[in-house]
């Protein structure tokens, strides 16, 4: 296939840069893309055209990159990655290249680009394709290949690698030999590359559909070792009982096993057991015991997403599912105890933690099936969920101006009395009403004023 259908929108963009004298092409991951028979991401393209030029050209432009070459056109509601052909030099920091140099053609610029399916470029508005490293053959095939020297190629960015084995998770693609060779050898320069760059790159690859082809090449080329060492160091850390599998395997499946569309929850499937190492025992019998992993693991987990730069809003969910996931529960458990765990847990967060423990169970010996009362446990959160509203001190009928009505002066006494209040209601829900609440409260102020008096006369 040497030419390809063209998008209006496309052909329409090119129309001003060939009217200005300028060529435009469409390259990236949307050429990929077409060969894959996927779509959705974004459009990349490039042009001789300088960025300045193509700030002349239209008229909403924003200067996204422009350091690199590159700025964003908005056009027809469409934002669309505009980068000037350009060859790199030096990297001498093994981040980003110390100039820029830009190129006078196509070819050129195809051949600074990291691999052979992200160097194939379509001319517009024609369609006419250039593939000059057989990037549609590798896609046929599966394969990530660097162009040129891949021992050159992630010498001059560290970033490369981390690409690598997240399109290998997007793609369900295989690396290269010799692709894969280099990558050891040049962890050094991917120790260089910016937190931030490293995260993306991780949050990429677990938002894909089987995260573990992913993991797994960044395991064999030390690429885990060097982002999540904790998590490398769950190798070889055998289990027992129904568990088939070392640590590190489990958390790989129970991350393929986690919902794809919540990244919380497949870092959260990634990590939930990563503490395990630090805390195996052997008991009496010869047994493995993990004493308090989840709290362990908890805490690796918020030292590693921290690292990483991840939001605090994302870094505060996972630990929280981490740390809970190994919630019990008993048919026999009453009411108030169900009530109690939702108010543990928190609500929202419920939906998440059961979706771990389906993919915690899932991958201990890799058998999909409900773990054992949970939708019936479900169910019971629902109904209660559904009829009863106080789940924190908010939802209580009274509050602090309650209790200063009623003469309780405020002070530490009043947290307290709240909190007594709370825990009645847990126990009974009926008891929400305002005049049902005082009397408790004025009962439990009461005590304490005795109990007080006691103290000083003492
Ligand atoms: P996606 O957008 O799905 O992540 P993509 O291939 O479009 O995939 P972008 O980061 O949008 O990736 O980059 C667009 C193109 O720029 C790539 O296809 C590749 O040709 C080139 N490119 C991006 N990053 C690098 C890099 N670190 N080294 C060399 N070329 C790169
Ligand atoms: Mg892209």
């Amino acid at each position: 296939m040497n030419r390809i259908p063209v998008p209006g929108i496309l052909k329409d963009l090119s129309r001003i840069f060939s009217d200005a004298g300028h060529t435009l092409y469409l390259v990236g991951g949307a050429v990929r893309d077409i060969y894959l028979c996927r779509s959705g991401g974004d459009w990349d393209v490039a042009t001789e055209a300088s960025p300045e030029r193509v700030m002349q050209l239209f008229r909403h432009v924003i200067p996204t990159g422009i350091a690199h070459g590159t700025v964003t056109i908005r056009f027809k509601d469409a934002l669309i990655e505009c980068t000037t052909f350009r060859t790199e030099t030096g990297y001498s920091d093994g981040r980003r290249p110390d100039e820029i140099q830009y190129a006078a053609t196509i070819e050129d610029d195809l051949s600074r680009r990291d691999f052979t399916m992200n160097a194939i470029a379509v001319s517009l508005p024609e369609g006419t394709v250039i593939d000059p490293f057989g990037g549609r053959e590798d896609i046929k095939a599966g394969i990530i290949r660097t162009v040129g020297s891949a021992a050159e190629r992630f010498g001059e960015d560290g970033l490369r690698p981390l690409r690598a084995v997240r399109f290998s998770a997007q793609l369900g693609f295989t690396l290269e030999a010799a692709t894969l060779e280099a990558i050891r050898p040049s962890l050094g320069v991917t120790a260089l590359v910016a937190k931030e760059r490293v995260r993306d790159e991780l949050s990429k690859l677990l938002s894909s559909p089987i995260p573990s082809t992913g993991l797994r090449f960044m395991e064999r080329t030390g690429l885990l070792e060097l982002v999540l060492p904790e998590l490398a160091a769950c190798r070889g850390v055998e289990q027992k009982g129904l568990h088939r599998f070392d640590v590190l395997d489990h958390l790989f499946l129970a991350c393929d096993a986690a919902p794809e569309k919540s990244l919380e929850l497949r870092l959260a499937a990634l990590f939930h057991d990563i503490g395990k190492p630090e805390v195996r025992e052997t008991d009496s019998l010869g047994l493995y015991t993990f004493h308090h992993h989840e709290a362990v693991s908890a805490k690796i987990a918020e030292r590693v997403l921290t690292g990483l730069r991840y939001p605090q809003k994302t870094v505060r969910t996972v630990v929280h599912l981490v740390a809970q996931h190994m919630f019990h529960y008993e048919p026999v458990w009453s009411d108030a105890a169900v009530r109690r765990f939702i108010v543990r847990v928190g609500k929202e967060h419920i939906p998440a933690l059961f979706d771990l423990r389906r993919a915690d169970g899932w991958a201990i010996a890799g058998v999909r099936g409900e773990p054992l009362h949970l939708a019936e446990f479900s169910d019971r959160i629902d109904s209660i969920l559904s009829k009863e509203h106080a789940f924190s001190l908010k939802d209580l009928a009274v509050n602090g101006k309650d209790l200063l009505a009623a003469g309780i002066p405020p002070g530490p006494g009043t947290g307290l009395i709240l909190k007594e209040l709370f825990e009645a209601v847990l126990d009974d829900p009926e008891l929400n009403r305002k005049d049902r609440l005082m009397e408790i409260a004025l009962a439990f102020y009461a005590r304490m004023e005795d109990l007080k008096g006691d103290v000083s006369r003492r």
